[in-house]
């Protein structure tokens, strides 16, 4: 059988990402290469809405955030982390190891952090930044950007640096319009591109705090290191990833095909379809009703099954999910339906997750979920 997966990133490339991927790599310098870069660059901070910066650099979601932290915080700066899980959570050691003071606000895992908790936290001291994570992985919690933008706003010193990693291309981000100073990304899930590649914008105001800090520590991933290829792509700091570079033009390419305002209400749709499906089947998700991401499910599992086992059939079956994290490892599976996966994808993964679930002796009405996640779709 062949395997679907739909773990929340990578997420499945589509034939046409992949051929960016299989081209012959061509020099850096290369002429079309650079005109590629550079277009990219342009309808990257074009399609995001901000008269900031982007970077485009190889690494992943994690030395994006790094990157975020490195060019707006130094040692003894004060960081608010707003923590709805596991990526949340991940800003801690990030920011001690540099030296940052942090105040970390967690909320329950599948809820958020209400936003007066951080007002009155923001209230407090003087916070150099804040941190939020769009949506976290671990939980499939979608936290209000918007509105804790309206809030850090509020606040000259503070600086708004949002963990897009597994929302950006799937849920609604305009950067300068919610307030965003810095939003951190990867290429591996709503982008549905092979992982490997660290983007991050940057908007005016978290420039200009680059400026301030002066020489940084870090080497890689300074923007003054990378800002004069961003504006000019001939020029050279660190080798571009050529294929990965093309391979997310090609996803910028369908994104605008498409259209990114069509985009984001398409997620909305598949996600509360897959969503309906899988509570028809008798499955309850984690994160509460009013927060949802659109991007992943986190889905728990109903008693009598075995997370391992469970997992196990259902690869068998044909579709690749991801277990849990912390607590919630062997009590829940993690559903990633972002990107550009269509209904063959959605209507394969549900009916697998049905034969599963026989397989493994939960009586359901087969058909159930499938019948409930077309009628959804149909609506
Ligand atoms: N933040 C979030 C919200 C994530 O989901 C992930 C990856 N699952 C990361 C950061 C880290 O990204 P990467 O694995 O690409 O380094």
């Amino acid at each position: 059988t062949r395997k679907l997966v739909m773990i929340p990133g990578p997420t499945p490339v589509v034939r046409s990402i992949q051929d960016q991927m299989g081209r012959e790599t061509v020099a850096f310098g290369d002429p079309n290469f650079i005109r590629d870069y550079k277009e990219l660059i342009n309808d990257m901070k074009t399609l995001w809405k901000t008269e900031g910066e982007v970077f485009v650099i190889a690494g992943t979601g994690t030395l994006s955030m790094e990157m975020g932290i490195a060019n707006t915080l130094k040692a003894g700066d004060n960081l608010l982390i707003v923590s709805h899980g596991f990526f949340g959570d991940r800003f801690i050691e990030l920011a001690n190891r540099k030296g940052i003071n942090v105040d970390v606000i967690q909320s329950e895992w599948g809820e958020i952090v209400p936003l007066d908790e951080i007002e009155s936290k923001l209230k407090e001291k003087n916070y150099q930044a804040v941190t939020v994570t769009h949506v976290d992985t671990s939980t499939g919690v979608a936290a209000p950007v918007k509105e804790i933008g309206e809030l850090v706003r509020k606040f000259e010193d503070t600086l708004y640096i949002v963990d897009g990693v597994c929302a950006t291309a799937g849920e609604p981000e305009y950067i300068d319009e919610m307030n965003i100073d810095i939003l951190i990304t990867g290429s591996q899930k709503a982008f549905g591109v092979t992982p490997g590649l660290c983007i991050l914008w940057a908007g005016p105001r978290a420039l200009k705090r680059r400026e301030k800090l002066g020489t940084i520590p870090e080497y890689y991933v300074d923007f003054n290191k990378w800002l004069p290829i961003m504006e000019d792509p001939s020029k050279y700091f660190a080798t571009p990833a050529v294929n990965l570079i093309w391979a997310l033009k090609e996803s910028v390419n369908i994104i605008k095909e498409e259209g990114i305002e069509n985009r984001y209400a398409r997620h909305i749709k598949n996600a509360r379809a897959m969503q309906a499906a899988l509570e028809s089947l008798g499955f309850t998700l984690l994160a509460d009703k009013d927060h949802r991401a659109v991007t992943l499910s986190n889905v728990l599992y109903m008693d009598g099954v075995d997370d391992v086992e469970f997992r196990k059939v259902l690869g068998e079956e044909g579709v690749v999910v991801a277990g849990g994290l912390a607590a919630y490892a062997g009590k829940m599976f993690r559903l990633g339906h972002m990107g550009n996966i269509d209904i063959h994808d959605m209507v394969s993964t549900i009916a697998a997750i049905e034969r599963a679930l026989y397989r493994v002796g939960i009586e359901a009405e087969l058909g159930k979920g499938v019948g409930t996640l077309m009628r959804e779709l149909l609506k």
